[in-house]
Order: C-alpha cells, then structure tokens, then sequence
C-alpha cells in the first residue's frame, strides 16, 4: 500500500483512525489525500472533485480533529443545498465520529421537527449541517448561535450558487467568527465558485481532482435506438442482456421519468421514480428502498445524479442523453465507485447523435457502439426486489438504535438475522428492509412486541 495515502500520517486520534479502518477506508481518496493537509492545516481551501469521490469526508475528518467536545456549542456548520444533502452529510459524520464520545451533529434543513431541532440544539450541538435558508432564518431568529464556529463548509457550491444561495451564504458567513476557516467543495467549478471564494474565503489553496481519472474504471456503451419511440423495447432489452443488480435509469424530465416507470411498472418490473415533484418525505423513502434493495430499479430526473451518495448501482442508463457534458459524468458517476468496474448504458436516437459526438469530444473517448441486434433476447427482464421495508413510527428522538429493533425482530421465535436487511434511523421514524416472505411475520412481531420497553406504529412503508 501506498504510504503517502494513509489516514494514520495525518495525526488524527487513535479512535478515528481505527473507526476509519472499521468502516473499510483503508487509504485516502485523491481529494483526501491532497485536501486533507489544508483542512487540517486551517487553511480557507477549494476542493473540486467529482461526486463518489469522497469529499464528506475531507472536510468531515477535518472538523473532528478540530473539535472541542467539551465546548457543547456548535463549532462547525455545513451548507448544503438540499435536505437531503444535508442528511446525506450529517450520516456519513456521524460515521467518521462514531467512537470518539459524545460528538452531536444536527441537520437543521426544512421539514416540520423545528421545534424538536431547536431543543435539541439547546442541550448542544458540536457540528451543524443544514440548508442555508433554514439556517439564516434560525439565525436571524436567534434560535441559535454561530459565534464558537470554527469551520464553515460550503458543500456542492456549484448547486448552492445553482439554487440561488449566494445572499444567503453571505449573510450567514456574517454571523460566524472573521477568524473562521471556510472550506468549499464541488463538483464543477462555474465562475460563480471563484467570486464566492473572494467573498468569503481568504488565500484558498484549490486542488482539482481530474475526473477524467474516474472514467477508466467505468465502461460506457451507446446504443443507437433509431427513434425515440424505440427507447422503451430498447430499455427491456438492454436490462434483460446486461441484469444489472441495481440500475438507476436517467431520464432528461419529470414525465418521460414518470412514463418510463410506469411502463416498468405495467410489465411486472418493480421501479421507483425519484424528481422534483416528490415531497420530501416521498424522496427519502424512495431512496431508503433503493439503498435496502426493496427496489432495484430508480428512474430519476438529475435530481439524483449529483452529491446522493448512491451506492454500488451496477448500471446507470443513460435514457436520455444529457446536453450537458458535465451532466453526463455525474450520472455515470454512480456506478463503478470503490474500486469496481461500473457499467454506462445510453440510449440516443434521432438528433441526440450530435450530442454523443460532443461528449465523446469532451471525454476524448471513442465511443463504444452497440448494436440492439446483438443483445441476448431470450429472456425477458424480471426484476422482483426479494426485499421489501417496513416503517416504525420511532427514530433518533426515541433513542432507538439499529440493535433494538433487530432484538426485537430476531428474539426468541423470531425471524433470523439474515431475513433483516439494512436498518436505518431517522429523527422521527426508522425503516427495516425484510426478506419480502417474512414482512407479515415482521410486522406482527414488532406490532404485539415492543422496542426499548415502547410500543410503535409498524407497517409496510
Ligand atoms: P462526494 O461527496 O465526493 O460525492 P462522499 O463523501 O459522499 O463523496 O463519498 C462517497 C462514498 O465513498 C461514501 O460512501 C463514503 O463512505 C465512501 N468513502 C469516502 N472516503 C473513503 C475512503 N477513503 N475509502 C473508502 N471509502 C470511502
Ligand atoms: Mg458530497
């Protein structure tokens, strides 16, 4: 291995270094390995690397090395465009603090647990990570203050610019220490990100991680479908010849995604559809399900395809191309990461082949073209997800833990442990993934049972 890329040459503490060898990060990123010594340096800095490249956790480690836990105040805050972000963000920190005591992270980003977040935010916050229209307005409400922050990160600044963020990250930025240290990281880098770094930032060091380096890793073939009105059949093909696992199939608008899905749906193929129509709450699910593998199947607008961290999708499929080269490398972003070799599917027809030159242009690539009359059609494509997920009306409020629930799932008489997929604790409720024949045995366990001594609302999600 690769001396200059261990996590133990930073000085961190021995408890991070050995929760980061527990969750499996056995050598740094490229954006860790060149950022880190910055963050952990206080320098103001610039990190530009794709999505899946591990950014959380150069900014992440960064604020932990810096915290006083004694100080209950918050003394990092994280901007992040979206809720979801923020959850995503907040998630992945706890991960790298798991056993170093009593570190607190707080999302603070839309919903309707206001109140809840704000006494939780009384009994103390180390770290914020939240959306900067919440957050400007709790400031402005005096619900809380920013005077201990020691670090302020702009994460996917190129989004927070995109949704218009600017006069909020400016008025907050106002609200913490001159003295700060302030770190942004992106994907892309639009002009925007460098007068936003002279606003708020002073002598940033930058490092820029060449996407092209992820592309190896990732094979992309193009499939020329004629017509538009062929995509469909070609879409059944291509999954039925490839079986990828997990696909997440991008589509150019909210109504082909929809369309899409429900011409899935209509074949007995279980898919979800992810975009901006969806309430919050829809969203999260529809990603839980994704992630537990309850559905193997996304068909998302580019919604999806930047910052979620969506993990291991044996293929992403390309619907639609993107008019946008940088659109494009964002949704093949999501497969073929850690280490793997992932799988790019694209569907072009008619004018979209003016596209495909453009792209093969911008990623100096030869595309690799595939004939549909070359594909396996024996058999059809079947997808049936073998899991399915369960809701609990308890979460993180509750104190309820992933080993409460598989206790009560699993005790005496109860089903085994592999019938129990991921687990995943929210503020206010939690989802199981269950092997798809014992969901009813589930449920009425966890119904006439109780959890930490509690009884819950429990049914399917
Ligand atoms: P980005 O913010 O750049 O899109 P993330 O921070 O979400 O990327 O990280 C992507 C994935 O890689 C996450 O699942 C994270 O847990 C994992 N990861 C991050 N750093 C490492 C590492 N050094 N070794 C292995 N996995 C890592
Ligand atoms: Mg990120």
């Amino acid at each position: 291995m690769d001396a200059s890329k261990q996590f133990k040459n930073l000085g961190l503490s021995k408890e991070i270094l050995s929760n980061l060898e527990s969750l499996g990060y056995l050598e740094m990123t490229p954006i860790q390995e060149q950022g880190l010594p910055f963050v952990l340096g206080n320098r103001d800095f610039i990190g530009q690397a794709n999505t899946g490249s591990g950014k959380t956790a150069a900014f992440g480690l960064g604020i932990l090395a810096k915290l006083d836990v004694a100080n209950p105040r918050p003394q990092a805050l994280v901007l992040c465009p979206t809720r979801e972000l923020a959850e995503q963000v907040c998630a992945e920190i706890r991960r790298l603090a798991r056993f170093t005591n009593n570190i607190k992270v707080l999302t603070l980003a839309g919903g309707t647990e206001e109140r809840h977040k704000i006494k939780s935010l009384k009994q103390g916050a180390h770290i914020i990570v939240g959306t900067p229209g919440r957050i400007k307005r709790l400031l402005e409400k005096k619900s809380f203050s920013v005077s201990n922050v020691k670090i302020l990160v702009l994460d996917e600044a190129d989004r927070l610019l995109e949704m218009g963020f600017l006069d909020d990250i400016n008025d907050i930025a106002a609200f913490t220490p001159i003295n700060r240290q302030t770190l942004l990281f992106s994907a892309t880098f639009p002009h925007g990100i460098k007068t936003l770094s002279a606003s708020i930032q002073e002598d940033a060091a930058q490092v820029t991680i060449d996407s092209q380096h992820q592309q190896n890793s990732i094979k992309q073939v193009f499939f020329d479908v004629t017509a538009e009105s062929d995509k469909f059949d070609a879409l059944l093909l291509i999954l039925g010849h490839f079986k990828p696992e997990s696909s997440i199939i991008f589509c150019n608008s909210r109504v082909i995604c929809s369309k899409v899905t429900q011409m899935l749906k209509r074949r007995k193929i279980d898919a979800l559809e992810i975009h901006s129509d969806l309430e919050q709450p829809d969203r999260t699910l529809v990603l839980t399900k994704f992630a537990n593998k309850s559905c193997s199947i996304l068909v998302a607008t580019d919604l999806a395809s930047r910052g979620l961290d969506i993990k291991d999708v044996g293929a992403v499929v390309n619907y639609d191309l993107p008019s946008d080269h940088e659109l494009y490398i964002h949704r093949i972003g999501r497969t073929g990461r850690a280490g793997k070799v992932g799988l790019a599917l694209s569907l072009f027809a008619g004018k979209e082949k003016a596209i495909l030159d453009s792209i093969a242009e911008y990623l100096k690539i030869t595309p690799q073209l595939m004939e549909l009359r070359a594909l396996n059609k024996k058999k059809p494509f079947v997808s049936q997800s073998s899991m399915s997920t369960i809701y609990i009306s308890g979460g993180r409020k509750d104190n309820i833990r992933p080993g409460d629930i598989l206790g009560a799932l699993t005790g005496d008489a109860g089903l085994l442990g592999k019938d129990v997929g991921k687990i995943q604790i929210l503020e206010v409720n939690s989802y199981v993934a269950i092997a798809s024949a014992h969901v009813d045995q589930a449920i009425e366990r966890l119904t006439t049972g109780k959890i930490k001594g509690r009884k819950f609302r429990v049914g399917r999600a």
